[in-house]
Parts: C-alpha cells; sequence; structure tokens
C-alpha cells in the first residue's frame, strides 16, 4: 500500500452513522416510577409512569404510562419501532454485531466502498448509573476498502495482519468484503445506495441484479453442499463498473451471463468480449438470429457453448437442426460432440450411427428417448482403444464398426493383454533393480526380494498386516516392499519393509508389532542396512577393509 493510496477518500458523514446505527435493534428502556400528578380540583397524587431512553435517537423523555418489558412499541421522539427493556434487566443477550458496505463516492468518476464490522453492546458496569452507557457508541472495525473508477479494474485492500503489524494490503481480485463458509452467509447491509446517483454507476439497477442472481443461484447453485443465497453485491458493483455492458445484458435479458460471470467467473471469452460497448459487439460468434434464440433458451451459459460445438462440427449454422438433435441426445449430446470433434468423424453419419446401435440392443419402444449415456459411453471406450491400438482412425470401417459392442468387447481385450504383458515386462525391470540395489546380510539377517504379487499377498497374510495393498505400486517401482529373514530360515515370513528410493518409510512384523516390539537384532540390522543404501560405494568399500584385517 502507498500512504497516497486513499487520499481523497471521504470520511463517514453523520447520515452515514446514522444509517449503520439503522441496521441494529432498537431498544427503548424505561424504568417505572412513581411521579406526582395534580388533578383537576388541586389534589396532589401519585401516579406511576415510564422514564425512558430510546437507544436511536438517543432521547431521554417521561412517558405518562407504564411499559412492559419485551414488548413492541414506538419511540415517540423518533417514530421508531422499538423494543421495551426494563434497565434493571441483564444486557449481555443485547449484545449485536452487524457488517455493513458504505458507497462513499470522492466524485462522479472515484466511488470508494468501505466495509465495517460494527458492534454494540448494552452493558453497564456495576454501580454506575445506567442512562449514559445505554446509548453507547457503535464500535468500528474497517476490514475492506475499494475503489471503482470506469472501465478500470476495481482496485480492493484489505485490513490484514504482515510482517508483524496490522496494514492495508492491496488484493489481487477483488472480493467480497466478508467470508462465507461452511453454510454461514458473508452478507452484510449495502448503505448509502443513493449517492450512487450523482457517480458514473447511477444505472446500477440492484432490483434486476437480485433477481438475476436469485435464477442464476436456483439453477447452477442451489444444490452444493453448504450453499446459500449470498447476493455478491460488492463484486457486482465492481464488474459494473470495470465493463459497461452489464447494464444492456441485464436490460436485455442476458443477466443470467452477468449472474454466472460474478458468481463463478465464467467469462467464455472464446465467445463473449466484455471489453464491448453495444451487444452486438459482445457476442462474438453469434449472428442477430442467434441471439435472439439464445435469449430464449434457459441455460443460457450451457447453450453458448453447446451450440458453438456443434456449429463447428457441424460445420454451418443451423438453429433448427442443433434443437432437433439436441431432442434427441438430451443431456449426453454434448459428449457426443465432442467425441466427433476428438476423431474428426462426420456429422450427419455419426448420429445415425449412434441411433442405429441403440435400436440393435434396446427393444424398441426404450429407443424414443436416447439421452441414455451407456451406448455412446460403449462407443468412447471403443474409439479410446483403437487409439490406442494404433488403428487407423480415418477409416470408417474402424471407426464405425458394424458390431459395436462385439468390436469394443475385442478391442477391450486386446488393450488388456497389452497392458498385462507391460506390466509383466516392468516388473521384470523393477525386480533387476532391486536385487542390484537391495540385496543385502547382516548378522543372521538377509533381505529378501519378492518377485511376484503372491509373495507380497502371502507376507501379508503370514504377519497379519496389510502389505498385500502394496503390491501393484511395488511392481510399478512406486516404492519397494523388502522382506527381513533369518539366513537359516529365509522362507519364512519375519519383517516386513517399505523403502521408497534410499529411504525407509516403514518396518513391521507380525500384527504390525502390536503386542510385541520389534527384536533388537532386527533394529541393528535396520540400522546397517540404511547406511549400505545411503551410501553402497562406500559402505562396500569399508566391509572390504574391515575383511582385510580380519584375515591379516
Ligand atoms: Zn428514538
Amino acid at each position: 500500500m502507498n500512504d497516497t493510496d486513499f487520499e481523497g477518500m471521504p470520511g463517514l458523514t453523520e447520515d452515514q452513522l446514522s444509517e449503520i446505527n439503522d441496521c441494529f435493534t432498537h431498544y427503548l428502556f424505561y424504568r417505572r416510577i412513581k411521579a406526582n400528578t395534580v388533578g383537576i380540583a388541586g389534589t396532589n397524587s401519585k401516579k406511576e409512569v415510564s422514564e425512558c431512553v430510546c437507544s436511536r435517537c438517543g432521547s431521554e423523555y417521561i412517558l405518562e404510562r407504564g411499559l412492559i418489558h419485551n414488548i413492541q412499541t414506538t419511540c415517540t421522539k423518533c417514530g421508531c419501532k422499538v423494543t421495551a427493556k426494563h434497565r434493571s434487566y441483564g444486557k449481555k443477550k443485547l449484545y449485536e454485531a452487524v457488517r455493513v458496505l458504505l458507497i462513499c463516492p470522492e466524485n462522479e468518476n472515484r466511488v470508494w466502498l468501505r466495509a465495517f464490522w460494527c458492534t454494540k453492546t448494552y452493558q453497564t458496569e456495576q454501580g454506575e448509573n445506567l442512562t449514559p452507557k445505554i446509548t453507547p457508541k457503535i464500535r468500528k472495525a474497517e476490514e475492506a476498502r475499494y475503489l471503482l473508477e470506469p472501465r478500470k479494474k476495481a482496485r480492493h485492500w484489505r485490513w490484514n495482519y504482515k510482517g508483524g503489524k496490522f496494514i492495508w494490503c492491496e488484493q489481487k481480485n477483488p472480493q467480497e468484503p466478508f467470508h462465507s463458509y461452511m453454510g454461514y452467509g458473508g452478507e452484510y447491509y449495502l448503505l448509502s445506495q443513493s449517492r450512487l446517483s450523482d457517480t458514473f454507476l447511477r444505472y446500477i439497477d440492484f432490483r434486476s441484479w437480485y433477481a438475476e442472481y436469485q435464477e442464476y443461484y436456483n439453477c447452477y447453485l442451489s444444490h452444493l453442499y453448504y450453499s446459500v443465497l449470498n447476493v455478491p453485491d460488492t463484486r457486482y458493483m465492481c464488474e459494473f463498473a470495470q465493463y459497461p455492458i452489464f447494464e444492456s445484458l441485464i436490460k436485455a435479458g442476458f443477466g443470467e451471463l452477468v449472474a454466472g460471470k460474478i458468481a463463478e467467473r465464467r467469462v467464455l471469452s472464446t465467445y463473449l468480449n466484455w471489453e464491448a460497448d453495444k451487444l452486438s459487439d459482445f457476442f462474438k460468434s453469434f449472428d442477430k438470429e442467434e441471439v435472439k434464440w439464445l435469449h430464449d433458451q434457459s441455460y443460457q451459459y450451457m447453450s453458448i457453448k453447446e451450440y458453438a460445438l456443434f456449429k463447428r462440427v457441424y460445420g454451418k449454422k443451423d438453429i433448427e437442426r442443433y434443437q432437433s438433435d439436441k431432442e434427441t441426445f438430451g443431456m449426453c449430446f454434448t459428449e457426443l460432440l465432442q467425441l466427433i470433434r476428438r476423431y474428426k468423424l462426420r456429422y450427419t453419419h455419426s448420429l445415425n450411427y449412434l441411433i442405429a446401435q441403440y435400436d440393435k440392443y434396446r427393444p424398441t419402444d426404450m429407443i424414443k428417448i436416447r439421452n441414455d449415456w451407456s451406448m455412446l459411453n460403449i462407443w468412447t471406450d471403443y474409439l479410446r482403444f483403437a487409439k490406442e491400438l494404433g488403428y487407423d482412425m480415418k477409416n470408417e470401417i474402424i471407426t464405425h464398426p458394424k458390431e459395436l459392442m462385439q468390436a469394443h468387447d475385442k478391442a477391450a481385450k486386446t488393450v488388456a493383454a497389452i497392458q498385462r504383458k507391460q506390466a509383466e515386462e516392468k516388473a521384470k525391470v523393477v525386480n533387476a533393480e532391486n536385487k542390484k540395489k537391495y540385496a543385502f546380510e547382516y548378522a543372521g539377517l538377509r533381505i529378501v526380494i519378492p518377485t511376484c504379487p503372491d509373495d507380497i499377498i502371502r507376507e501379508g497374510e503370514k504377519l497379519h498386516h496389510c502389505v498385500g495393498g502394496y503390491s501393484d505400486r511395488h511392481f510399478s517401482g512406486k516404492l519397494t516392499i523388502l522382506f527381513i529373514r533369518k539366513i537359516t530360515n529365509p522362507d519364512k515370513p519375519y519383517v516386513t519393509m517399505e523403502v521408497r528410493g534410499k529411504k525407509i518409510v516403514q518396518v513391521h512384523g507380525y500384527r504390525n508389532d502390536i503386542n510385541k516390539p520389534l527384536p533388537k537384532s532386527v533394529k541393528l540390522f535396520v540400522e546397517e542396512f540404511k547406511k549400505y543404501i545411503e551410501q553402497p560405494v562406500k559402505y562396500k568399500k569399508e566391509l572390504e577393509k574391515e575383511k582385510a584385517r580380519k584375515t591379516a
């Protein structure tokens, strides 16, 4: 942050402070007292009245009647709805916190937003007269600041702890001022909206924005876990300032695109030009008729993407054709289009082919709706296998086999056989490497290297631990399982070790050593083995020296 960043940012006015105050619940604190009243005949009598203080306007006055705790009433001074609270009742529960965002224009083309976390508490210290503390000052903590300027990316600062102190930290992209998570909304009051009328944001229409956002939420977001309808007003204002096209989009019935951009940062820059001034420049690849059609779609984002893909593989514009094919294939139409694009298939031929394959395997009365995934999935798998097997993907006898099911099963078998063969080859290499790297003996114990999956499974069964599950990763070389066995009995499972490269990851014996710790001899062996795998050349040299000394 630069010191000059906030030059020109207006302070809060009295009006804004009372706007904040109005976000809180208001109370009329009272105490019933006997007051002298003078009767018509000049007689003195005592009557019960209420001595009041209003938490909203701060006025203190006498009400000529007795109030009752917790009733709803109206402050006679400011006319505001208030809840009556007897002064002697505990006020701890009246603590309240609100979050507010204030609009603070500096001039027509510089609009600041300031976010505060505000609290109010009515607790009084013991023995103190209630009145002065009953209308407390609001405590305000400023959390975020924004600067909005025409056609510019909005700037956003957050009050953050950095380098040992709190400072204003500028954010990369403008975010909402308050976090929302796990079902708690980040909502806040948006105050001083009328101040926008003298600025470049005067045409911002919050009411339509709420409606658009709500609809988008219902369509795309309401099914998500922990989802709450929480309208991101701040980001809307930031982007409204940056992209003047928002106004036209909402007016012309494309609010879903605006809501999607704000809610999920859906930009679709291939098809949409957010910098555009006019709607005609906004849709990059759609003509007037197509824009009109899009306007009537209830899922505009999806329609843009799918229709654009359709045009690409079909080769030309044809809304009618798209509509009718979309009706036939329903939800799986996008997948089908992607398949056609990926393998450069012929459009009409492929659609007819898929329908014919459906008809072959489905009873005729069930084929009315073809938005079932299974046949398309089978074709997708088949084409992937065919490509893996190096078949000629330009040949339609290959890409559109007469009997898709049989062709799929055959290709799947071939691919599986090849993969098995590859796995075996890989295992051979891994076994040879392990032998070279890990063969080791020391003090009556030795390393035994598993050479087939059964070896590892048997080890796990005999020692009652979970090493069996490591088999695939061992034979593909991702990790290494080694058996520590007694030299005198090398076939009997004893202790198992997992190694990754030069690192020993775990060492376990019977039932993961729950009942009995590993013997000392095993621990010494592992220590020695560790020295060996870390520096095998040095280790072997020293072993030679040792031998030479002994024989000398
Ligand atoms: Zn009042």
